[in-house]
């Protein structure tokens, strides 16, 4: 094991990885590169117009680096298109209500008391009669902090799975306050999902400000009554595409590190910090490495459709099955703008000295030492799960990244230019020493 340990820790200087560091502070342009996508491309929603343009960009811009095997796999979405929407609180007062649908909400113009809960539980605990001809709301808030992501994964099921299972109790529709913080009045969108069986009801989301009102009504004991109006088209299966590209590895070429980050958007903004900063960070790695490539290849997936339901992801695992054992470890970036505040990884227990030496090379960053958890990895590497491919994350700084994510604020003028700076450089150092070290990580143990 000592001599193991010895060979893993002396695979890169320290003085290499020091220069990095800091070259890629002074030098990456991923804040450009997030607002061009951000503002020449815009929304891309999976299957859209503007996915299709996004896909075109990614290839011209890889191609412009110089990347190898540059190239667009095909993968199938399904293609939904928002229309007009509208909610209107209609007794015991009238105030318009801010609203967004979700994704694959079904159109449909319903008019209902509502009843709230705070959870999937509690309207699972109420007797049907309470629930049915009638607009359930979820008022299930979520924290805002540096660390809000935790906060974010517990409320979110009531955006993936409220509607359904409103509709199973016998609503006419769900509405939800905004999975999201801040105080603005853009309803944050999202993924929900049908279940098999039961008939879809409109699903949509109230902007912050207008579900406190909502909340307020109720909890003075008014029986508020409000009706909601959604025009969309699910216009079915459509083309989309992973975009990839290469910087080969100078010894072990078909040893991969996988740098990730998603191509998709929401309609609602122009998906500049989701993700957005992702595609501008990763691209800019591969540039600033590009003079020196490490050892083995750095492969840059942009998938297609995270957004709404990871085709691209599980696409990328069918399609490279077999050289995932080749996967030295993937890393997906897309949790916006800020800063890099912890690293954490998953992989086989004997991996722990190379992520330790990772994690003290972040250090000078203020990023806290690394730690195993088996949640590691974005959206989109949760397919290589199964495979054993092993995971690295860096968690950032969401404080602000909730206020704008999946609504129409998620602009170009969001992203911080600094702290964007610094999660590209403790990608760089991660994805570069992954990819210099000698021997290939032990595979992760299959998450519970
Ligand atoms: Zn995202």
């Amino acid at each position: 094991m000592r001599w193991l340990m010895i060979l893993l820790l002396a695979s890169c200087s320290n003085r290499e990885v020091e220069e990095l560091r800091t070259k890629v502070l002074e030098q990456s342009r991923a804040h450009e590169v997030a607002c061009d996508l951000a503002d020449r491309v815009g929304a891309r929603p999976a299957g859209s117009e503007g996915d299709r343009r996004a896909v075109a960009w990614a290839l011209a811009r890889m191609q412009e680096l110089g990347l190898s095997n540059v190239r667009a796999e095909m993968v199938k979405v399904t293609r939904w298109e928002r229309g007009a929407e509208h909610a209107e609180i209609v007794s015991p007062v009238r105030q318009r209500l801010f609203v967004a649908g979700l994704g694959q909400s079904v159109a449909g113009t319903v008019e209902a008391e509502v009843v709230r809960v705070g959870s999937i539980e509690e309207l699972q605990s109420l007797p049907d009669e309470r629930v049915k001809g009638r607009i359930v709301f979820y008022d299930k808030p979520m924290e805002r902090g540096p660390r809000a992501l935790e906060s974010y994964a517990s409320a979110v099921d009531v955006r993936s799975a409220g509607a359904a299972a409103a509709a199973k109790k016998g609503a006419v529709a769900s509405i939800i306050r905004s999975i999201g913080t801040g105080s603005g009045r853009f309803p944050h969108t999202g993924a929900q999902r049908t279940r098999d069986g039961i008939p879809p009801i409109p699903a949509a989301a109230l902007a912050i400000p207008d579900a406190e009102l909502l909340a307020r009504l109720i909890a003075a004991g008014e029986e508020v009554r409000v009706k909601l109006s959604l025009e969309s088209t699910l216009h079915g299966e459509a083309e989309s595409a992973n975009v990839i590209g290469e910087l080969t590895g100078r010894e072990k070429p078909d040893e991969i590190v996988l740098l990730g980050a998603h191509l998709d958007s929401w309609d609602l903004g122009t998906g500049a910090v989701d993700d957005g900063t992702g595609v501008g960070a990763a691209l800019e790695i591969v540039r600033l490495l590009k003079a020196a490539p490490p050892r083995r290849t750095i492969r840059v997936v942009l998938f297609a459709n995270e957004e709404h339901g990871l085709a691209g992801a599980f696409g990328y695992a069918k399609t490279h099955q077999a050289e995932l054992m080749k996967h030295q470890a993937a890393l997906e970036l897309d949790l916006g703008t800020g800063r890099a505040l912890d690293f954490r990884w998953h992989a086989g227990p004997t991996a722990e000295p190379v992520m330790h030496e990772i994690g003290e090379a972040l250090e000078p960053l203020g990023i806290t030492p690394a730690k195993q958890d088996p949640d590691a990895g974005g959206a989109d590497l949760i397919p290589l799960g199964p495979a054993g491919v092993p995971k690295v994350d860096l968690l950032q700084d969401s404080t602000r990244y909730f206020d704008v994510h999946h609504t129409a604020d998620d602009t170009c003028d969001k992203i911080e230019p600094d702290a964007l700076a610094q999660l590209t450089s403790a990608a760089t150092v991660v994805t570069f020493m992954l990819a210099e070290t000698p021997e290939l990580l032990e595979r992760a143990p299959r998450a519970k």
